[in-house]
């Protein structure tokens, strides 16, 4: 087994190595290691401890000026979307990247080729940098409800972009507030009165030169949020803006000059695919805040010491050393690899799918529709809930800003919420697995072949959960209810039961041949092993139902337990293996010192102290009789 204390940086490169070809495996580990001491020497483009003082307009201003670096700095190196994705992991605050990063995936999917040969130098040179406006301030999560208008003028060969009542307004636009000068506006296409539906128009909305919008005051910017501060978000309206007619991304359907339509897709089900797209981009992205929430709390657990030691009472012991704190980090920790692992299968479809459509092949729409909701359904609610523990495993020092913790908390928090509210995707994607039984995920379940070892009770689980959930579908279907009915009020909490141990049966394969093909097998199965038995934990009412027997039950949640003790002495090697620097951090609870940096900061960055009596509130303080 590897020890921390003991291995050579030779050894920790080469778990990095495999950690990162699971992560990216179109680049090497020598490009990954050029691109970090690269932008290692750009201490300019990181934040620093000022970043907790500082109010909303300073942020935003600081983020945009590390945006404009970022593209400098992917131009001056002409990255690939790989390589500038990598780069973003040191940047969990600046998401004004990840919304250009879900306009473009939208724009190259839904572009003709022609489109794309006019915008794609644009946008890569950021000249362009875009937006996508689906939401709007009266419904996010139905499509079918979208009220804005594109009316189609054919004697001016123009759309008319219209919000025809205060609910069509367009809200939550990532970037549309202060940064984008393009955005997508998704819009009911309508010609001589007819209405095709909701389809996407790329539409200028900002001066190219001075930045000035092109709507007046129908464009701003939200206000503040729980996270996500430094970010732009927009709100906006349009009054009758006319736009070209080549506004419309019409890779899929196409308007002739007269207002006649035609269509190869549907519509509704390609704009669903751009959301599966930004789902797999979430998916593949939020590694980063877990293994930074992980690795900060990690460092904190090593250092801090809290009660004597049984054994000497002289010295105190480590509080990563007590059971319960590593039953707090551990099984985070074995759910980031495991998530990483089976994350590669999902984008490879994902890709595999939209050559097929480009193609107009739809045959994996359904699969990669429902596989999106459900792996960012467990990914996303999972990783908050982990980081949300982490902070808790760092004590009340956990709760400053200056943790960093809180950062990354409130800024994932609501990838819950955007690409699809997780509810509702995960009611979604139940329903389509039931009502139309896609054969290779159903049979996946089914007619799994795993007749042995914890995993086989999972199995087990999802197959007897969803054949009672099918059971009484039918059962609803043959008293004459409708599907309307039956999905909205009488089957979405058994629905929503499903989602974990679905995610689980359908991405186990994956992490296991990952991990049996990885030279690290070892050390990498002790951590299936603890995500799996903590898996089961959360199901246990559930498996001694189906029959687990005690003995076995025991076996699996013991094992769990003592590999707790091969860990706690290598747990920083499994975290530092991911290389996040401290500069990326910026966290006092990650620093050797965290009781110096935590009072040099205090005393000397905190502006309450900058007087001796605070001036303003001086007064207050005084004695008053
Ligand atoms: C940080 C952030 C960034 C965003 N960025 C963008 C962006 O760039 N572009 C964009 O277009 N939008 C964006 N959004 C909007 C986002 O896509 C929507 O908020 C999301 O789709 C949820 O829709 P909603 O807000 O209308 O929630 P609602 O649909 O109103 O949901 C409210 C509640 O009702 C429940 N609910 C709703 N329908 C059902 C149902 N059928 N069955 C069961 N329960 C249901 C939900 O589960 C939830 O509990 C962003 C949002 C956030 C928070």
């Amino acid at each position: 087994m590897l020890k921390w204390q003991k291995n050579t940086k030779i050894i920790m490169e080469s778990f990095s190595k495999e950690i990162y070809k699971a992560i990216y495996p179109d680049l090497t580990f020598e490009r990954i290691l050029t691109l970090r001491s690269l932008i290692l020497e750009r201490k300019d483009l990181f934040l620093d401890y000022n970043f907790y003082y500082e109010n909303r307009e300073e942020l935003i201003v600081r983020s945009l000026t590390h945006a404009a670096a970022f593209s400098r700095f992917v131009q001056e190196y002409d990255l690939n979307a790989s390589e500038q994705e990598y780069l973003s992991s040191f940047y969990p605050e600046m998401s004004v990247v990840t919304s250009i990063g879900y306009f473009k995936d939208s724009l190259y999917f839904l572009a003709s080729n022609t489109q794309l040969s006019f915008y794609k130098h644009l946008i890569d040179t950021f000249q362009i940098i875009g937006s996508y406006s689906q939401s709007e301030i009266g419904g996010g999560s139905d499509l079918r409800k979208i009220e804005t208008e594109a009316i189609y003028d054919p004697t001016k060969k123009v759309f008319i972009i219209n919000s025809p009542t205060i609910t069509s307004s367009k809200f939550w636009i990532g970037g549309l507030g202060l940064s984008t000068n393009y955005t997508i506006i998704i819009a009911k296409l309508i010609i001589n009165e007819v209405d095709y539906g909701p389809h996407p128009f790329l539409v200028q909305i900002r001066n190219l030169r001075s930045h000035k919008p092109l709507s007046g005051e129908n464009l701003g910017e939200i206000g503040p949020k729980m996270g996500l501060t430094s970010s732009d978000y927009g709100f906006s309206r349009y009054e009758f803006l006319s736009t070209p007619k080549s506004s419309l991304l019409d890779r899929f359907w196409q308007v002739d000059d007269e207002g006649n339509y035609r269509k190869t897709f549907e519509p509704m089900q390609m704009l669903n695919i751009t959301h599966t797209i930004a789902r797999v981009r979430t998916v593949k992205t939020f590694w980063v805040p877990l293994a930074y929430a992980l690795t900060i709390a990690l460092k904190y657990s090593y250092f801090r010491e809290q009660f004597p030691s049984p054994t000497d009472p002289n010295k105190e012991t480590k509080i990563i050393e007590y059971q319960i704190q590593q039953y707090k980090l551990f099984p985070a920790l074995s759910r980031l690899y495991c998530m990483i692992f089976a994350t590669q299968h999902i984008v490879g479809l994902m890709e595999n799918c939209i050559d097929k459509l480009k193609k107009l092949d739809d045959s994996l729409f359904t699969e990669i529709y429902c596989l999106s909701s459900l792996y960012k359904a467990f990914v996303t609610t999972r990783v908050v809930e982990d980081i949300e523990m982490c902070r808790r495993s760092c004590g009340g020092h956990g709760y400053m800003m200056l943790s960093g913790l809180a950062v990354l908390y409130n800024n994932s928090l609501p990838a819950c919420t955007y690409a699809g509210d997780n509810t509702v995707i995960t009611v979604e994607m139940i329903k389509n697995l039931i009502m139309n039984k896609p054969e290779k995920i159903w049979n996946m379940i089914m007619m799994h072949n795993y007749s042995e070892g914890p995993i086989r009770w999972i199995y087990e689980l999802t197959k007897s959960l969803l054949r009672k959930l099918d059971k009484k579908y039918q059962e609803l279907k043959s008293r004459g209810l409708r599907n309307e009915e039956i999905w909205r009020e009488k089957i979405q909490v058994e629905a929503c039961a499903l989602m974990e141990p679905l995610f689980l049966s359908v991405a186990y394969p994956y992490i296991k041949l990952t991990i049996e093909n990885s030279p690290y097998f070892k050390e990498l199965k002790i951590l299936e092993d603890i995500f799996i038995a903590c898996e089961l934990k959360r199901h246990e009412a559930n498996l001694r139902l189906l029959g687990i027997s005690d003995n076995e039950w025991d076996f699996y949640q013991s094992k769990c337990l003592d590999h707790f003790k091969t860990l706690a002495e290598n747990s920083l090697f499994y975290i530092e293996a991911f290389m996040i620097p401290e500069e990326a951090l910026n966290s006092v609870l990650a620093k050797s010192n965290p009781y110096e940096e935590m009072l040099w900061t205090s005393k000397l960055l905190n502006p309450i102290n900058s007087s001796k009596i605070h001036k303003k509130l001086g007064h207050n303080f005084r004695p008053k009789l």
